[in-house]
């Protein structure tokens, strides 16, 4: 077995017990899938600065923001593109990153909050012209890599920056206005990704009263949480989406109800994760 393959291996090794044998196969090969189709080609082509890198920082309204970038590197001279900014990010699926779904993933703020974070934590210059950002989706039913390409332009950071501002104003306006009883509801996001994916407060949602009149006061850590908690990219887009899912989120959280979903496809999508992360780990060193 190769080194990689080994590394991978031990990588899924916590989810044994937790992910059927056969998932444990699928998970195996989206691994192998993924080594196979770009791992040469990156220790070819890219200088690796980060994998799995968590960034903070605090942005120009105040307010801290998080996440994770899977991977971001230069591409040297060796490669046909010449010198340039490159950022990966892995998304594993049971459907196929074809139609809609591919759009969306073109149509994410995603990249550019990577790009923010990469100039906020000084990693780029500002004015990095152009990051080639590449989505590097497995689906779990076709057993087949796709790659969605997405041009990050500098001309385009200032109003991504604002927009990202301008949200964080929008919660604190929320929190001040509603504190930690109900937030406004979107019903415009309760069917958002289709009706196979309905929100899942659906059911708790509309059988709740009007704001604060059958629940008492929430702990000050539930309102610190919501109110002051670093917004990453989801969070952004649930509040986005619906503030009262945010709100109920972020109450949930802390209040340690929250458990995140140990579903089949969110253990997948970990392990896979993991698995890749320990791999590209390799090629950083
Ligand atoms: S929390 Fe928002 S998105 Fe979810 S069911 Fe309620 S109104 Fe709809």
């Amino acid at each position: 077995m190769s080194k990689l393959a080994q590394l991978a291996e031990e990588a899924l090794r916590p989810y044994d017990g937790r992910l059927t044998g056969s998932d444990m196969d699928l998970v195996w090969h989206g691994v192998m899938g993924m080594i196979e189709r770009f791992y040469d080609r990156d220790a070819g082509a890219l200088d690796l600065l980060g994998v799995e890198h968590e960034y903070r920082y605090v942005d120009s309204a105040g307010v801290e923001q998080k996440g994770f970038i899977d991977l971001h590197g230069e591409t040297d001279s060796k490669s046909p593109e010449g010198r340039a900014w490159f950022i990966a990010d892995w998304k594993s699926s049971d459907a196929q990153w074809v139609g809609q779904k591919r759009d969306r993933q073109q149509q994410s703020k995603q990249p550019w909050d990577y790009a923010q974070a990469l100039v906020y934590l000084g990693l780029i210059p500002r004015d990095f012209g152009t990051i080639q950002m590449q989505y590097r989706c497995w689906s779990w039913q076709t057993g087949t890599a796709t790659v969605i390409p997405v041009a990050i332009r500098a001309e385009g950071l200032a109003a991504h920056e604002e927009e990202a501002a301008r949200w964080s104003r929008v919660r604190e306006g929320l929190v001040e206005e509603f504190s930690m009883y109900a937030w406004p509801k979107n019903d415009g996001g309760c069917r958002k990704f289709g009706p196979r994916y309905p929100c899942r407060r659906e059911s708790v949602c509309w059988a709740v009263g009007p704001a604060g009149t059958n629940k008492p006061p929430l702990p000050q850590e539930a309102l610190d949480r919501a109110a002051r908690w670093p917004l990453s990219y989801s969070s952004r887009e649930t509040l986005k989406r619906c503030p009262e899912l945010y709100r109920a989120e972020q109450v949930e959280k802390a209040l340690g109800q929250r458990v995140d979903d140990e579903d089949r496809a969110s253990l997948m999508g970990s392990s896979w994760h993991e698995a890749l992360a320990a791999v590209w780990n390799t090629l950083k060193e």
